[in-house]
């Protein structure tokens, strides 16, 4: 099997996971919405638990907790989800995923203000352009806290001061940040923020939206039928995924230190022994600000994805988002950052995660030495 280094697109499912899912594909097959009989109670009561333990590990209440079946429905639930609020204004960074561009896109469509905020070149949201963004009255600003990409890691609590101080609602994108940074939502006062179980090796197809509590009320459904989710989210709910990520949820707080020092460790020394053979290698996104384990790094002078095809069946490593890459787009993020058309096609992104080790790291970093070395010859 080659190195596994693509942990930012999705990470392997830990067996602890896996086990606690079992009984939920086993006997406790029922509809938690079957309020009737006993098999109904069981799935309820094993969707209560893991409710809770999103909550728990993300600091906040059971109540405000949302299943989706991903983040990209999450982020759709929070922007699409607040359509008929007014002003109908949105401010967003230039470094969201897709699925937040995606949903600018549709609120543009319905007669919405979407304004792009600049980031820096480091990744970081620009506070002056964001103030300046906010002098209009405005409903909500989009941020991704922890970029996919770059890894930056925004200054979570600045930019909430910022959106609040001009009465505007904040979300944020914090798929890449859960497991890896300590996020207490209730003490952040973020009022919408999405997350993923399979960035935190639990289950692919299901994620999380949390609403705080005041502001449930505005949010409306995107996806219409039953009454589940509170009327937020209709849809029979994915009771093994959802049990999955809440024992996915528990031990990426549980194991947060241990895992951000081992992914933190690993990665900063591949980078280490990448500079020592490649002059020139640069590092994309913040020195420190960034989350452990993601290396977004640009080769001097060699296209990024011959280096990836060569090393195919060895390394997984990704030019940049799973998303990007499957349309074939140049990286927005990329460019947001100031990188050229030949930087962008000189990047490609590794994400070091929990499971890897010492050894296996090493070895990639070899490979990928020898790989840029063979192609800078022949160049
Ligand atoms: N937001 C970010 C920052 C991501 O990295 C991803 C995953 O690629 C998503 C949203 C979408 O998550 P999902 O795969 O659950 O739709």
């Amino acid at each position: 099997m080659p190195i596994y280094l693509d942990n930012n697109a999705t990470t392997p499912i830990d067996p602890r996971v896996l086990e606690a899912m079992r009984p939920a594909f086993e006997g406790v097959f029922g509809n938690p919405a079957s309020a009737t009989h006993a098999w109904g109670w069981q799935a309820e009561e094993l969707v209560k638990i893991a409710r809770e333990q999103v909550a728990a590990a993300l600091e906040c209440t059971p109540e405000e907790i949302i299943f989706t079946a991903t983040a990209t429905e999450a982020n759709n639930l929070a922007l699409q989800g607040l359509a008929l609020r007014s002003p109908k204004r949105l401010v967003y960074s230039a470094i969201e995923h897709k699925s937040v561009l995606g949903c600018a896109a549709r609120l543009g469509q319905l007669g919405w203000e979407c304004i792009e905020v600049a980031v820096d070149s480091s990744g970081l949201v620009d506070l002056d352009a964001l103030s300046s963004a906010l002098q209009k009255p405005t409903s909500v600003v989009s941020i991704i806290g922890a970029n996919n990409e770059v890894g930056t890691f925004q200054d979570l609590a600045a930019l909430i001061d910022l959106a609040h101080s001009h009465n505007a609602l904040i979300h944020m994108d914090l798929v890449q940040g859960f497991g890896k940074v300590p996020l207490s939502l209730g003490r952040l006062g973020v009022d919408l923020a999405s997350f993923s179980a399979h960035k935190i090796n639990g289950p692919k197809g299901v994620g999380a939206l949390f609403v705080r509590r005041e502001l449930r009320p505005e949010l409306q459904p995107i996806i219409l039928g039953g009454d589940h989710e509170g009327g937020l989210r209709a849809g029979t709910l994915n009771v093994p995924g959802i049990v999955g990520f809440g024992k996915a949820a528990q031990l990426a707080t549980t194991e947060l230190e241990g895992n951000a020092k081992h992914c933190s460790r690993l990665a900063t020394s591949l980078l280490n022994q990448l500079r020592g053979s490649i002059p020139g290698l640069a590092l994309n996104g913040h020195a420190t600000r960034r989350i452990p384990g993601n290396l977004s790094l640009t080769f001097p002078q060699i296209d990024a994805t011959q280096i990836i095809a060569k090393l195919a069946s060895q390394v997984a490593l990704s030019t940049t988002s799973a998303c990007l890459s499957a349309g074939h787009a140049g990286s927005h993020v990329l460019r947001a950052l100031g990188l050229d058309q030949a930087q962008i096609r000189s990047t490609l992104r590794i994400g070091v995660g929990n499971r890897n080790t010492e050894q296996e790291v090493a070895l990639a970093g070899q490979k990928i030495v020898e790989t840029y070395l063979a192609l800078k010859l022949k160049s």
